[in-house]
């Protein structure tokens, strides 16, 4: 369910882009994603061509890309990616199953993740949000 919520949050922000640009079709939207929101990207699209019947964004395509969230360990000051912690990951989402709270509170990580090298909990998440990186509209090459 979390997808639609996702979905109509970045068809929101598309149509107010247009909006304050005067422009009224848009083509192509790109969103990067992180990838420990272990969003579904079918279900994404699935919610995003659902919602967007009827808005200036009707005829548009949503790409989904992943990207991977960064950390920083504030004690040892080493910097490692999900996919180093993926099974501390796995097992909070295991306990938690499908509404496990990095879904819903990203900012949360830290608490779950240690350093793989000192085991500090300090640790520093970057690019945790969700990323519109582009949208195309008609008339764009
Ligand atoms: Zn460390």
């Amino acid at each position: 369910m979390h997808e639609w919520s996702v979905g109509e949050g970045i068809l929101r922000s598309v149509i107010d882009w247009a909006k304050e640009n005067n422009i009224n079709s848009v083509k192509r939207v790109k969103v990067a994603i992180p990838s420990f929101t272990f969003l579904e990207a079918d279900i994404l699209k699935e919610a995003y061509d659902t919602l967007k019947k009827g808005t200036i964004a009707e005829n548009s395509v949503l790409e989904i890309s992943f990207k991977d969230p960064v950390f920083k360990c504030r004690n040892c000051g080493n910097i490692f990616t999900i996919r180093e912690v993926i099974n501390e990951v796995e097992k909070v989402k295991d306990e938690f199953g499908e509404e496990y709270p990095l879904h819903l509170m990203s900012g949360l990580a830290p608490a779950f993740i240690k350093c793989p090298k000192c085991g500090s909990n300090d640790i520093e998440v970057s690019s945790q949000e969700i990323m519109i990186k582009g949208v195309e509209v008609n008339g764009t090459p």
